[in-house]
């Protein structure tokens, strides 16, 4: 930890906003239009930990336009990159070779796709940076915020920014810069899924305290080229079943681009029991399926990345409001899980903030509560979204792909709108966390996971090089452990240690010497793509994700 007596440089700002993805951009854009419509300014500032905007965004993506339409009604003579408008779609269930096409006429109308756009969310959030800084919106990406600060009265007053030049052994390196002290009448937080100033605010406020667990999926996406002659530009499909088996939560999403490439992605969700799974080698043994292989074969694969995805939904959502700021977008946790879709929910929870913080600075408050983001969202679109989808995610939980997702689910999500929030299972609950639904490796089998061939399947180093990831050699790790010797005593033994397989990116090994003994834990730091899956599904609750001092992580060109 650095010398605290240093001085760091401290700027002030009416907004600062943690993160460029749909809510932060959403949020800033929305307070920079109100304050021109009253004649007056807002100064708002957003920090990015990416390289540039976009770097770090990973979604599917297809977008349901709600919170475009409703932060630009005129995105598209702006020239918004939203240019393929979902033509056809399919949901199938897959069995090892053949698969079985569900009526998407007999799906409830919230699942389909019809009115939505496939799109790479990078460069939507490239775009919206633009019209941001268009309005007088400061963005500063490559600026990592690593600390919350907080006022003597406990509310927080701000972040720090771009603290770097620590090295692996903690002290300062002669390149040491202290960062800069970003502060605000509000802080929103839009860090997207499980970020770490979140979780402390979460836990600080015990926003929490009324909530079920949040629930979580780890995506797995592959951008690829496709051969011209099977594009099916504005096609989407989404496959459940093999290879995860019935018990375990998740499928495939393919979304066709107009150019020849596609988004290719899977999710497992998080919850599931046998640590010896290896969510990433479901993912690629999912792409020899003969219909899948078909599709690619001739293609090649351009880009990988991987993201961990909110599902608990209604359920789960936090309190947003906090003293001195708010959560907005996943950093709460708003993803229609039967959709798999939360950009829109994110952008309108960014504007719902933005109109609350602009009211309250404009009658000269600051650093209290937002309460007006709470009671706009109790009657905002989102929510009653969320609460239509809200027995998706348990009912697929208790009783599986086949009779949970896709039976109860479905029928639950007729009645729910057939008479608008009805269920006959009434809100059920969600369980335990994610972690603590793994079980330990005696009552499971290893599973077998096919050799990469290195034309349809890779292994995980080779495709960690197609997400472009970097972080400084020399800084710290941000993946911290509480205890040191609980991956060797306490998970290896009891879970077969987990995180060697849960973590795309191969970031956790564990090494031994020739004879297999004197087992050690090794960290590649370097290596994360901000997943965040270690710090949700680690058995304990032992790994700790931080916000890495110096930056870094993925550089995904257009995921
Ligand atoms: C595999 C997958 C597929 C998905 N498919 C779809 C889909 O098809 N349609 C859909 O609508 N939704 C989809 N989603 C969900 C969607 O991605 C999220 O709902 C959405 O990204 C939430 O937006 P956000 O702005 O809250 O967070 P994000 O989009 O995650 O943006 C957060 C930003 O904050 C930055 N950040 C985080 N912490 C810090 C920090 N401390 N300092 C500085 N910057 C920081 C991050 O780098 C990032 O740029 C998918 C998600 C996944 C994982």
């Amino acid at each position: 930890m650095p010398d605290e007596t240093q001085t760091r440089e401290a700027m002030e700002f009416d907004v600062v906003i943690v993160g460029a993805g749909p809510a932060g951009l959403s949020a800033a854009i929305r307070l920079k239009e109100r304050a021109a419509e009253a004649g007056g300014e807002a100064s708002v500032v957003v920090v990015e930990k990416g390289s540039e905007v976009g770097a770090h965004i990973l979604s599917g993506a297809v977008l349901d336009p709600a919170g475009l339409d409703a932060l630009i009604p005129d995105w598209k003579e702006k020239g918004a990159p939203v240019e393929v408008p979902v033509a056809s779609e399919s949901i199938k269930i897959l069995g090892p070779s053949g698969s079985l096409s569900l009526p998407v006429f007999a799906m409830p109308p919230m699942v389909r796709n019809h009115g939505c756009y496939i799109v790479s969310m990078g460069n939507l959030c490239r775009w919206l940076a633009g019209q941001a800084e268009a309005l007088g919106v400061e963005i500063y990406p490559g600026m990592a915020a690593s600390r919350v600060l907080y006022r003597p009265d406990g509310s927080v007053r701000g972040v720090v920014v771009g603290e770097m030049g620590i090295g692996k052994d903690g002290r300062r390196k002669a390149s040491y810069e202290p960062g800069m002290e970003l502060c605000g009448k509000y802080v929103f937080i839009a860090e997207g899924v499980r970020g770490s100033l979140a979780k402390e605010i979460i836990g600080k406020y015990a926003l929490d305290a009324d909530a079920e667990p949040q629930k979580f999926g780890i995506g797995l996406k592959e951008m690829w080229e496709i051969r011209p002659e099977k594009a099916r530009p504005g096609h989407v499909q989404h496959t459940f079943g093999w290879p995860l088996t019935d018990d375990v939560g998740g499928g495939s999403f393919i979304y066709h681009y107009n150019d020849n490439t596609i988004a290719l992605g899977f999710v497992v969700h998080l919850n599931y029991k046998n640590p010896y799974l290896y969510p990433y080698g479901e993912f690629q043994k999912f792409k020899t399926h003969p219909e899948i292989a078909a599709l690619l074969e001739g293609g090649k694969r351009i880009a990988y990345g991987a993201r961990a995805i909110a599902e608990g939904g209604y359920q789960s959502a936090p309190k947003l409001a906090f003293p001195g700021g708010a959560l907005v977008g996943d950093s709460a946790g708003f993803v229609n899980v039967p959709r798999i879709k939360g950009n829109h929910n994110a952008m309108l929870t960014g504007i719902m903030a933005a109109e609350a913080a602009y009211g309250a600075i404009a009658a000269g408050r600051a650093g209290d509560v937002l309460e007006d983001y709470e009671i706009a969202y109790a009657a905002s679109p989102v929510r009653r979204e969320l609460f239509k989808a809200r027995n998706a995610k348990p009912l697929w939980s208790k009783f599986g792909t086949r009779l949970g997702a896709i039976a109860l689910s479905g029928l639950d999500l007729w009645t729910n709108t057939i008479i608008p929030g009805f269920s006959v299972f009434g809100t059920l609950k969600h369980g335990p966390t994610d972690a603590a639904a793994t079980e330990p490796a005696s009552r499971h089998k290893p599973i077998d996971y096919p050799r990469p061939d290195g034309v349809l399947t890779f292994d995980r180093l080779t495709n960690l090089a197609f997400s472009a990831t970097n972080h400084e050699e020399d800084q710290p790790s941000h993946l911290k452990l509480k205890d040191p010797s609980i991956p060797i005593s306490v998970n290896l033994p009891l879970y077969a240690e987990p995180a060697q397989r849960y973590c795309p990116a191969g970031v956790y090994e564990v090494l031994t010497d020739d004879d297999g003994g004197n087992p050690r834990f090794q960290i590649n730091a370097q290596n994360c793509v901000h997943c965040k899956t270690c710090d949700i599904k680690d058995p304990p609750q032992n790994i700790v994700w931080t916000t890495p001092e110096g930056g870094g992580g993925p550089n995904y060109p257009n995921m």
